[in-house]
């Protein structure tokens, strides 16, 4: 065990899914030509006004409400001076004092199991910086991104492990993308993460802290602070101390290196920004972000285990996106709603439905590269499925069958049953003279089964199944075949007793 305690604070910033840059009316879109989408205002121009998003305003809040913060009444915007040329007004528009959001909490999902409570500091606004390309000598800078719209979530340095930092940045990944605020994708850099850490003796409180920058994935940001807590310990336990600095992680070594020491709030001079009124959320704002306001992901899953009673795995494959749990309800409620007579409860329709999202029908959307609401199988037709195999009219190996076909046919289960022909010949009437026909043109196996043969008696059932091409209930054959096999034993008791010959 190690004497050390270690404390990581996350800063992660995600780009808002607007139309128009957070002061101007640029287009907020990327891909484009470089230095196509800039005005007068995102370059900085002299005298130009900038005017805020009502937009990205609103997409700010839902994200500080989500993180269950304390809500602005009154929010200011600031000027955080630097040069560099990612910038060209020399200032970037931010908020320091009054953020849209003040102290939150957010409970996130372990992935060790469990859940852990992490403290938010903070979330206000701001805009990103253009985008620099070094190349050998030179560089390059596209300002299509100077002015989009961002949103920063400060936590309270309540992480442990590198481990934890991984679990609260994927599940912050998948609540922004819940909230439909945000792609969330750190790859394309529409979630940054900067991560802070420090170490100390147990019960000191905080040690002096290290920022590491150029993560871009959340496996990254567990390497890097993994390799943090190893270096800073052992410079620590060595009589050393840790040098306050912002370091960068080198993926081709995986360790970090240094890039800068640190600078400090007041090196930015911060102060009020003179060309944009504080906001003051009216009441038809807030009571519009109550209105929109969805379940958070982890409330979800929840659901999944205690009113679906789905397994963890499932749940968790299955609350993966916000579309995929959507449909699931949808799926679950439709098929009670059309069959409700059909299944013993919701957990049997939410079982079957489950099985297959996971199963057959993740098969189909992989192959075909598709998400499940663009796919031919609406939610629809897969509650149609499950109401016909929970009734036995379909038996589980027609309803992969038809799994399949609906995903090439792109028609209801239930004409591609009529077209086929495939209806399940339930009735005692079909199956019986089936079961009888196989059992008289194998008379000669009768005895055997009659002693205890097991694989005799499935081999008549099958021969029964196959005769029916697959279409008869196997659960009723059994039950019919049973039947007639008594019948025969009983016979055989009576003629050898001599009961029935008088
Ligand atoms: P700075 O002034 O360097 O930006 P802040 O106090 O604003 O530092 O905190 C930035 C982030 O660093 C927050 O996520 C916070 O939780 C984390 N943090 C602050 N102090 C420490 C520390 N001593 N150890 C680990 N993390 C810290
Ligand atoms: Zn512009
Ligand atoms: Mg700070």
């Amino acid at each position: 065990m190690s004497d050390y305690q270690v404390f990581i604070g996350l800063e992660i910033h995600i780009h808002l899914k607007t139309q128009t840059k957070m002061f101007c009316s640029c287009p907020a879109h990327f891909g484009d030509e470089p230095n196509s989408n800039v005005c007068p205002v995102c370059m900085g121009w002299p005298g130009v006004l900038p005017r805020l998003n009502a937009h990205a305003l609103e997409l700010g809040y839902k994200v500080a409400r989500a993180l269950n913060c304390k809500l602005s009444h009154k929010s200011l915007f600031a000027r955080k001076n630097y040069f560099y040329p990612d910038m060209p007004k020399n200032y970037q528009i931010s908020q320091f004092q009054d953020p849209i959001g003040g102290p939150g909490l957010l409970e996130i999902p372990l992935s060790l199991g469990g859940t852990k409570s992490v403290r938010i500091r903070e979330c206000h606004l701001e805009e990103d910086a253009g985008k620099m390309i070094h190349a050998g000598d030179i560089s390059l800078i596209d300002y299509n991104r100077a002015g989009y719209p961002l949103l920063e979530m400060v936590t309270e340095p309540d992480l442990c492990t590198g481990e934890e930092a991984e679990d609260f940045i994927r599940y912050f990944q998948r609540l922004v993308r819940y909230l439909e605020v945000s792609d969330g994708n750190m790859e394309e850099g529409s979630l940054r993460c900067d991560a802070n850490i420090s170490l100390n003796l147990k019960g000191k409180g905080l040690g002096s802290k290290v920022e590491v920058k150029n993560l871009n994935s959340s496996r990254f940001v567990k390497l890097s602070l993994n390799y943090e807590a190893k270096r800073q310990e052992e410079v620590l336990s060595a009589g050393g101390s840790i040098s306050q600095e912002t370091r960068l992680w080198n993926e081709n070594r995986d360790c970090t290196l240094v890039m800068r020491s640190k600078e400090s709030s007041h090196d930015y001079r911060y102060f009020p920004e003179p060309d944009l009124p504080p906001f003051c959320p009216s009441p038809d704002f807030l009571a519009a972000l109550e209105k929109g306001a969805v379940e958070l992901p982890l409330t979800r899953r929840n659901r999944l285990l205690s009113d679906y009673g789905l397994a963890e795995q499932q749940a968790e494959a299955i609350h993966e996106t916000r579309e995929g749990v959507d449909y699931f309800e949808e799926a679950v409620s439709k098929a009670l709603e059309s069959a409700p007579s059909v299944f013993k409860g919701m957990q049997e329709a939410g079982a079957i439905i489950a099985a297959w999202m996971t199963g057959d029908v993740k098969k189909e959307l992989n192959r075909g590269g598709i998400s499940i609401s663009q796919s031919p199988m609406t939610s629809a037709r897969l509650a149609s499925l499950a109401a016909l195999q929970a009734g036995g009219k379909i038996n589980s190996k027609l309803a992969k069958q038809l799994i399949s076909d609906v995903f090439s046919l792109n028609k209801d289960p239930q004409a591609i049953i009529k077209e086929k022909g495939l209806e399940q010949l339930g009735g005692r009437e079909a199956v019986e003279p089936l079961v009888a026909s196989a059992l008289s043109a194998n008379a000669a196996l009768v005895p055997a089964i009659l002693s205890g043969d097991v694989k005799k008696k499935e081999f008549i059932l099958g021969r029964v199944m196959a005769e029916s091409r697959g279409k008869a209930d196997p659960a009723l054959a059994r039950e019919i075949l049973e039947e007639k096999l008594a019948q025969v034993a009983k016979a055989q008791v009576a003629s050898t007793t001599g009961e029935s010959s008088s």
